[in-house]
């Protein structure tokens, strides 16, 4: 077992920037389509969906590594309605043409679809993150002593999930295999149950 720093990034996460990436690149591409010529979406209502993407990537990028991250949560799940309802309301708009006119063929280019879904993934994300950060906040005990650490208190992490208090994390700057010895026999004993 060793202590790692390295950047935690978990699966909400992960689809977090897949959804964020969706409606960046989605903004460039063609979100209404009439036979041959074709409007992308940053010379129109993209340029909101491009600003809004842009937040949430920042806002995602802000909320890796961080033990509170309920207000970037909530940044990521309003940019991620914002870019949704946008893309929704250019293809009912466009829907509404369809039906009225019979001559031009009106249709929903790729870069609206990628900004619906996008922007939907971009909440649903959020909304996942936020529950996973108030399970691990509920699930707080030291692996070492078993003492129960309060929300304010810091702590440290290793790599696997294990967390120990600070006072453990003492105890471990002085006498490492101490507390080794005794997360081994916390994990063993996690596995038996
Ligand atoms: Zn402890």
């Amino acid at each position: 077992m060793s202590k790692t720093s390295s950047l935690k990034i978990s699966h909400p996460e992960i689809l977090g920037g897949i959804s964020g990436f969706l409606c960046f690149i989605g903004a460039f591409l063609p979100w209404v389509t009439a036979s041959i010529v074709h409007v992308d979406g940053v010379d129109g209502d993209g340029k909101f969906t491009l600003l809004f993407s842009l937040i949430a990537l920042g806002l995602l990028y802000l909320g890796i590594n961080r033990t509170k991250k309920n207000w970037t949560n909530m940044g990521i799940i309003l940019m991620g309605v914002l870019i949704a309802f946008i893309g929704l309301n250019v293809s009912n708009n466009i829907a509404a043409i369809e039906t009225t006119s019979s001559f031009v063929a009106t249709k929903v280019g790729t870069g609206t679809y990628l900004t619906i879904v996008g922007g939907i993934g971009l909440v649903f994300s959020a909304l996942w993150n936020q529950k996973l950060e108030s399970k691990k906040k509920s699930s707080l005990i030291c692996w070492a002593c078993r003492k129960k650490i309060p929300h304010d208190e810091q702590y440290h992490e290793w790599g696997d999930g294990a967390i120990i208090c600070n006072d453990c994390f003492k105890i471990y700057e002085q006498d490492e295999d101490k507390i080794l010895a005794k997360i081994e026999e916390y994990e063993k004993n996690k596995d038996l149950k």
